[in-house]
């Protein structure tokens, strides 16, 4: 349905701008008062003059970002009443338009065209989106992998960027604001799942964050590869300022996907992990079980990732097509996270379990490929007390955790830039599994001059 009104390219320059500065604003009243900041906050306040500091090239950019929480709820930055009423005006109540990339047919290229945006009600957030990652499940979902979705569909669940306005209910977000969303934005909120802030289990199902029948708002969820998203403010994520924003992006869907079962078992000092599958989700798993104090070992058949596997944190590496290697690795580990997306022989990673020993899968194949994957033989779990367990992302309050924890220990994901030009090359090229190791697609690449 195309809105009745949507803002001009003009209105959302302005709100970017205001955003911006806005940002700016705060950053130079954060650094004049920095004994009243928050107490909720971990981090001390920037010391004025910090922000000229050197950016550390291992976290990327550190950019200009409001504190999370830095204001008292309600508290409005804006001096001006008249650009306040104009904000609201502009999304509250009205749809806009976001420029995007996306596909309008399955397994057909990848495209920039226009969609709408819905208006934003009291308590949704409208974020300038500024950059987002590439993950395998947008080319599942586009491909038709996972079965129809409707068209034209917009992917991206790791996306980052600015608050460019808020809802009028909305009490404890700051426009210019860094935030994020990752792979849902809705859930019922009610259930029991979701009273245990595992939104991720909704039994009503959570809202996807593309390709989804969004039943309160009575639309289709389109990604964010694209210039702007409205989102209901419960799913929201802040971002802490140590993290830059391109490299956050991941965080949103690879790093939770890999944090929360390694939290979930209590991974730490002690443990033995291995990770099978160096790729968006195994490099993040690397990286976070080694922060959290585990001896890790990296699983892969390819001997050029050894090094590289050494490189982002693992202690050892086995190469799985060294027969003698995979022997003397048997019945050596209490956790082996399964990032392997395509058809692979479980049974035999849970031979190199310790007793008790978790296998946990987080990679999933297209739906044909699944069916062809060999079952497991009950006796393997049996004999030694193993558990064969799965993941799915993790709920809001998780993923929050999980950003503050990386930002702690700077566990950021090796990313490269993308930008909408070469879109359809980085896909093919993340299915061949030659991106190191997150795409992250730049959306001020967008260009609306090519604009179908
Ligand atoms: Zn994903
Ligand atoms: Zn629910």
């Amino acid at each position: 349905m195309t809105p009745a009104k949507i803002p001009s390219v003009a209105v959302l320059a302005e709100a970017r701008r205001r955003a911006e500065q806005a940002a700016h604003d705060a950053d130079a009243a954060n650094s004049t008062q920095a004994t009243s900041v928050d107490a909720q906050q971990d981090k001390p306040s920037p010391a004025a003059g910090e922000h000229e500091d050197e950016p550390d090239p291992r976290i990327g950019r550190k950019d200009k970002v409001l504190p999370a929480r830095f204001a008292q709820a309600g508290q409005q930055l804006f001096t001006s009443q008249e650009w306040e009423a104009q904000r609201l005006a502009a999304f509250q109540g009205h749809a806009h338009e976001a420029l995007a990339v996306g596909v309008r047919e399955l397994g057909g290229p990848l495209e920039q065209f226009a969609i709408p945006r819905r208006a934003a009600g009291p308590r949704d957030i409208v974020i300038d989106l500024e950059y987002c990652g590439l993950c395998h499940s947008d080319v599942h979902t586009a491909r038709g992998e996972w079965g129809s979705r409707a068209l034209p569909l917009v992917t991206g669940h790791e996306m980052v960027g600015r608050v460019c306005a808020i809802g009028s209910e909305v009490y404890n977000r700051q426009v210019g604001e860094r935030v994020g969303v990752g792979c849902m934005v809705g859930s019922c909120r009610v259930c029991e799942p979701c009273k245990r802030q595992d939104e991720q289990f909704c039994i009503h199902n959570a809202v996807g964050t593309y390709g989804a029948w969004d039943a309160p708002h009575s639309e289709r969820t389109q990604g964010g590869y694209a210039t702007s998203i409205v989102v209901p403010e419960d799913f929201v994520l802040s971002i802490p300022e140590q993290i830059g924003p391109a490299h956050a992006a991941p965080l949103l869907c690879a790093g939770i996907t890999m944090y929360a079962p390694l939290e979930d078992l209590r991974v730490g000092p002690g443990d033995k992990v291995a990770v099978a599958g160096i790729g968006g989700l195994g490099h993040m798993a690397i990286k976070l079980a080694a922060a959290m104090g585990a001896e890790v070992t990296a699983l892969t058949r390819t001997p050029a990732k050894a090094e590289d596997a050494r490189r982002l944190g693992a202690h050892e590496v086995v190469l799985t097509t060294d027969e003698d290697a995979l022997d003397a690795a048997r019945g050596r580990f209490t956790v082996l996270v399964d990032a392997i997306s395509a058809p692979h022989d479980v049974g035999a990673l849970l031979d190199l379990l310790a007793p008790r020993g978790t296998v946990v899968l987080a990679g999933l194949p297209a739906d044909t490929d699944g069916a062809a994957m060999p079952l497991v033989d009950p006796r393997t779990l049996v004999n030694r007390g193993l558990r064969l367990a799965g993941t799915k992302i993790g709920g809001i309050e998780q993923t929050q955790r999980m950003l503050e924890f990386c930002a702690a220990h700077g566990v950021v994901p090796d990313v490269e830039i993308v930008t909408a030009a070469d879109m359809n090359e980085a896909w093919d090229r993340m299915v061949a599994g030659e991106l190191h190791y997150r795409g992250v697609l730049d959306i001020g690449s967008l260009d609306s001059n090519l604009n179908a």
